[in-house]
């Protein structure tokens, strides 16, 4: 598959230069949708969903979706590529430095997260556009809010999509790696209620919120359940994140929250984690008494961010994607992730998706770098598997 590198390797240059964090998508969104037009695309065709108007965040727009006719008979493919970034990109000039893209000054990020994802979508319909070439059904969705809990794809209208059979998620690092699955995470947030009293005068009759937290998150570390978490053949992780609570230093204190996450690959155990923060933290409660035998208590909530998803190797998404990396001489390699994608909630909504790299590194920090080499690997296979290789 040949494609005018010139041309991508400045589309995506331009493209990280855009200002979008999560929530503020409208110029890069405004960007693909002009490129689009100015290629020929309908304006019929184009169109944004609500997805923002679901967000905790809101937000200037919704999910960009194009659907396109085929030019050839065969189910509907889905490409996408998420369009928000880390705020830490905001105010990016992208250089080119040798082999790679990197930001200018030292104080920002560059955005090829995920803005190498947008334009290898963009690249392939604009390649196709050019040059005539065949392709099936298409669909090109571009998710805003994937940076603040895949918010964009959780919400996504699935009914405009057009029913695709197969979808491509490209947000990563290496071109022929194909992430298959994804864990599954979890939020705790957990509001502990002690008792307050005067800390110099009378401290027995009070019971500190931060003294029942630090012996529950005591027990959950040295049993193994804090951080890393292996039992038996059953793995995870859990994090605490966030502490919160006091003002006072003569005040026993009354009042903590504080949030976690548990994530797992299989639900079960992932429920089997949550249970045990619950459990050591209503156990501290118990344990620590005022004078007249009075307890502090808690309020627990879990809900679930995302689910885990595991795709079969034989599945037909895996084996579009792995053809088509094969198809330029590269061999696939299939991985399982341990954060969220947008995949997850595209395979949840029924939509099998697989995820394939496009050159990032060192993505939400100031060393950021994108490859050009594997940007332009990963505008080939996308164009591959937009025409229907
Ligand atoms: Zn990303």
């Amino acid at each position: 598959m040949n494609i005018d590198e010139k041309a991508a390797t400045q589309r995506v240059t331009r493209m990280m230069a855009i200002p979008g964090r999560s929530g503020e998508e409208q110029a890069i969104v405004d960007f693909i949708a002009g490129e689009l037009r100015a290629a020929g695309v309908p304006d019929s065709a184009i169109q944004t969903d609500s997805a923002n108007r679901k967000s905790h965040l809101g937000g200037q727009v919704g999910n960009l979706i194009v659907k396109l006719p085929g030019t050839v008979r065969g189910p509907r493919r889905l490409l996408m590529g998420h369009v928000d970034t880390v705020p830490l990109c905001v105010g990016c000039e992208p250089v080119r430095d040798g082999s790679v893209i990197r930001p200018k000054s030292r104080d920002t990020a560059l955005g090829g997260d995920n803005r190498a994802g947008a334009c290898v979508v963009l690249t392939a319909i604009l390649e196709i556009l050019k040059h005539g070439l065949p392709h099936p059904p298409l669909t090109l969705l571009w998710p805003v809010q994937e940076e603040v809990g895949l918010v964009g794809a959780r919400h996504v209208a699935i009914n405009r999509l057009g029913k695709p059979k197969l979808a491509f998620n490209w947000d990563g690092g290496l071109p022929w790696m194909l992430v298959m699955g994804a864990t599954g995470d979890v939020n705790i947030e957990i509001e502990i209620s002690g008792i307050a009293s005067h800390a110099g005068a009378h401290p027995e009759d009070g019971v500190s919120a931060a003294a029942i937290a630090s012996l529950a998150i005591a027990d959950l570390t040295r049993s193994g359940w804090h951080g890393r978490i292996q039992k038996g053949r059953h793995t995870g992780t859990s994090n605490v994140g966030i502490i919160n609570g006091g003002d006072a230093t003569n005040v026993v204190m009354p009042k903590l929250r504080l949030r976690a996450e548990a994530r797992s690959h299989k639900p079960n155990f992932r429920q089997k984690i949550v249970d045990q923060f619950r459990k050591a933290f209503e156990n501290a409660a118990r344990e620590l008494k005022t004078a007249s035998g009075e307890h502090g208590s808690i309020h627990f909530e879990a809900t679930l961010k995302y689910e885990s998803f595991r795709l079969d190797p034989k599945e037909a998404v895996a084996q579009v994607a792995a053809a088509a990396i094969e198809s330029l001489g590269l061999t696939p390699q299939m991985r399982i992730s341990n954060g969220g994608l947008d995949a997850n909630w595209m395979t949840a909504h029924g939509i099998p998706t697989v995820t394939l790299g496009c050159g990032q590194a060192g993505i939400h920090t100031v060393d950021e770098t994108l490859d050009v080499d594997s940007f332009l690997q990963a505008c080939r296979i996308g164009l591959a598997i937009a025409t229907g290789i």
